[in-house]
Formats: structure tokens, C-alpha cells, sequence
């Protein structure tokens, strides 16, 4: 079976910087780097290295970020046949500036991204008919997000919604989501309810549960995440105990693993096992989508 991903691609410019310069200075920084991101792409990479077949659905711009985005796709085998190229706007950036503190200001363009539309959505229609489940995100124009939901729903195929960044949206298409996967800020966001104790993630699930999403899954960093399906209480799956380097990127490699394990019919608990072993062991290395495992690395650490 396949995967279809609807979703951004950015490319990261990240710099270190001493400090972080205020409004109008300039700051001798160093070293810089450039590597692909976006929520979309990141959980691309890391459901094609869990040897699953993905077909991304995304817009880049014409130009040369736009070109080695194309590049790198195609090299970690993600089908590309509807990844589109706008002839005006660029390809989506994020300006990273990380100091001495690990603090980090960040500009995202997402140019291009926003104009992915639901007419893009459609010219997948065959694929997501075949998918084993459509995975989305919020960094692309809402519009396009529904329709691939409203496709979805229309083939009967299951939905992951991993709602991140959190923006504002219209719930009743929740009731077409069958797995949703938002962090504790994003859970907040969705519920209004100040997470600080299982009691409230458990209030918080049950509140996101009413509005129609099948399988609740709140993530919580190293905590692990907690799973929650309409009954009396939901479980805290704990999380694996890893050396962390960088935890950037751990929600991405959980939802791409987390969408593989679905598609190879695992329970939805073993599923968030699988998806928290991807995402540990992206913990333990530097960046998004390089830090992204392969199946053979996930199944040597579940041994
Ligand atoms: P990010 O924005 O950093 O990519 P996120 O905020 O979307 O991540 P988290 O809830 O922080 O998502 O993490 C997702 C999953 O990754 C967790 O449920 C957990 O399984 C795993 N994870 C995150 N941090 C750690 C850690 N320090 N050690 C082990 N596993 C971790």
C-alpha cells in the first residue's frame, strides 16, 4: 500500500549567531547551514526511509531551492508526480538564527506553499483512493488540507492529521480525521485546557474525542504519548530513554513512522511504539529530515 503526503516543503537557512541581534544591527555570525525541512517534506523522508511508499503532494517555487528540493525527494524515493513548481512565488524558506543559549528566532516564508490548491489535491484523487492513509499538516493553505480530507473521506481512507503549527480551523472536519496528533502546545491550542497533569491531557483527549477524531494521540516530548480512544481513561505510552542531541524534527519522524506502521496493519498502540522508536532515535542525531532513521535501525532498537 501507499501513503499520500499533502503537505510544505522549506528550505532551513540556519546561522549561529553570539546573540541574537535586536532591530536594526547587524551580527557577525557563523557557521551556516542549509538543509531541507517543512513538516510535510520531514514526515516524507521519514515514512520513505521506513521503506514505505510515499507520494508527496506539494508546491515548490521555480528556482534553484525549488530544484534541489526535487533533488532530495527523489533520492530518498518519495514519488514526486504531484510535488508542483509555481512559476512566480519561491519555494517556501525558514530564516533560522540559533545563540550561544540555544535560543532561536525564526522567519517562515512559506511562498509557494500557500498556493498549493484543492484543484492540485484533486489531480491526486487516483492515489489517495489507493492510499492506506492520507497524512497532513497545517503549514499549507488550509483549502488544500480540506480537500485532501474531504477526498479521503470520500474513498474511505483513514486520516493522520498531525495539527502543527496550531492556527485556528473549522471543527467539523474533525469528524473526518481518524487519527490526530497535535503536542501538548498544539492540544492546548485545540482545547483551551492548560496541560500540566495526566488529569488535564486526559480532559483535553476526551474534548478533542467529541469532536469526532477516532484515535487521540498527544504527544509529550520525552514523556512519550498519550493514547486515548473513548473509553473511561486513555494510556501514556512512555517513551524510549535515548541520549538526546536534537530534539528538532522528533514530532515529524513519530507521525512518518507512526503513518508506516498503520500501513504494514500494526494495532494503533504498536503503531505509537513503532512511531516513538523513529522518533527516539532521531533525538539522538543533529537536524530534521537527516536525523530521519531507516526501518533496519527502527527494528535493530524495538529487538
Ligand atoms: P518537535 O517540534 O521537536 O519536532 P513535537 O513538539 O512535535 O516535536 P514531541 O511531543 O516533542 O513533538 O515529540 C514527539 C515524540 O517524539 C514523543 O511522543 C516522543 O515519543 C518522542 N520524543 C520527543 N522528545 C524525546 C526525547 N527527549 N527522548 C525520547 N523520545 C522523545
Amino acid at each position: 500500500m501507499s501513503l499520500v503526503i499533502v503537505g510544505s516543503f522549506n528550505m532551513d537557512l540556519m546561522s549561529r549567531t553570539p546573540y541574537l541581534p535586536s532591530g536594526g544591527e547587524t551580527v557577525l555570525g557563523g557557521p551556516f547551514k542549509m538543509g531541507p525541512g517543512g513538516k510535510g517534506s520531514n514526515q516524507a523522508v521519514a515514512a520513505a526511509r521506513q521503506s514505505a511508499e510515499v507520494i508527496l503532494v506539494s508546491m515548490l517555487g521555480r528556482d534553484s531551492f525549488g530544484e534541489k528540493a526535487a533533488d532530495m525527494l527523489e533520492r530518498e524515493n518519495i514519488k514526486t508526480e504531484h510535488v508542483f513548481f509555481h512559476s512566480t512565488e519561491s519555494t517556501g524558506t525558514a530564516l533560522i538564527l540559533v545563540d550561544e543559549q540555544s535560543e532561536n528566532m525564526i522567519v517562515v516564508a512559506p511562498g509557494a506553499n500557500l498556493c498549493l490548491s484543492p484543484l492540485h489535491v484533486r489531480k491526486a484523487e487516483k492515489d489517495i483512493r489507493a492510499a492506506s492513509l492520507v497524512l497532513l499538516q497545517f503549514e499549507i493553505n488550509m483549502e488544500a488540507t480540506i480537500e485532501a480530507i474531504e477526498l479521503a473521506d470520500k474513498h474511505n481512507v483513514p486520516v493522520l492529521l498531525n495539527p502543527a503549527p496550531f492556527v485556528e480551523f473549522n471543527p467539523a472536519i474533525l469528524e473526518k480525521v481518524t487519527y490526530i496528533t497535535p503536542n501538548k502546545t498544539e492540544a492546548e491550542g485545540l482545547t483551551g485546557i492548560k496541560i500540566q497533569g495526566e488529569e488535564d491531557v486526559l480532559q483535553a483527549a476526551k474534548k478533542i474525542y467529541k469532536k469526532g477524531v477516532k484515535y487521540v494521540l498527544i504527544t509529550l516530548g520525552s514523556s512519550g504519548t498519550y493514547l486515548y480512544s473513548g473509553k473511561e481513561t486513555g494510556e501514556l505510552i512512555p517513551s524510549f530513554a535515548v541520549n538526546v542531541t536534537d530534539t528538532t524534527g522528533a514530532g515529524d519522524a513519530f507521525n512518518g513512522g507512526f503513518a508506516c506502521a498503520i500501513d504494514l496493519g500494526f494495532s494503533v498502540k504498536e503503531a505509537v511504539v513503532y512511531g516513538q522508536a523513529a522518533a527516539a532515535l532521531s533525538v539522538t542525531k543533529e537536524g530534521t529530515s537527516p536525523s530521519m532513521p531507516t526501518k533496519e535501525e527502527v527494528e535493530k532498537f524495538l529487538k
